[in-house]
């Protein structure tokens, strides 16, 4: 998960690229995320590491919903370090300072220097993969009774109708309709 002042969101993975005292880490990021525009505009950026038991709420949160809507951080203890905001509810963090930014059409890969780095437990970290494979157990997505419902794989938004638009996109995560579930 990454933050940064005012805003956040989940990123599928992050590289370390660099060695050293203050190794140098590059993560991507959607350009029409919010927190895209804010990173390019901040001079920092916070790294929290989920771990495979993160409260699912935290996903939903900040996977699921744009900073421009909602305050994430309303409901989510945080700690502050070097003015981020680091979830309590992982298993470490990495603060670090923005070095460089590549523009790479859908996305900006961000390249950051770390500054300061903690591990609070020995959990085990989610990956990207272990989250697509468990994500229907973690999002628990439940539908009214009676009526026919379609989920969306990749993000757990529910549409109540008997059939989906042909050219239907989630308005909350933009996928098609190949990738919505059918539920009775
Ligand atoms: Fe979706």
């Amino acid at each position: 998960m990454l933050t940064t002042i005012n805003g956040g969101c989940i990123v599928d993975a992050v590289s370390q690229i660099s060695s050293g005292d203050n190794p140098l880490i590059a993560v991507s990021v959607m350009k029409k995320n919010y927190t895209n525009e804010l990173l390019k505009t901040n001079d920092k950026f916070a790294i929290s590491i989920l771990s495979k038991d993160v409260n699912p709420e935290i996903i939903k949160t900040f996977g699921f919903n744009s900073s421009r809507d909602i305050n994430k951080f309303e409901n989510i203890e945080i700690t502050k370090v070097e003015d981020m905001n680091i979830i309590n509810d992982s298993l470490g963090y990495m603060v670090c300072e923005i070095v460089d930014s590549i523009d790479n059409d859908t996305h900006t890969l961000f390249i950051g220097k770390v500054i300061e780095a903690d591990l609070f437990n020995d959990k085990e970290a989610m990956s990207y993969n272990y989250y697509q494979e468990h994500k229907e157990e973690l999002l628990k997505v439940t539908t009214e009774k009676g009526k026919t419902a379609w989920v969306c794989i990749a993000c757990g938004y529910v549409y109540y109708g008997d059939e989906l638009p042909d050219d239907f996109k989630c308005p909350v995560c933009g996928v098609g309709k190949e990738y919505f579930k059918k539920q009775k």
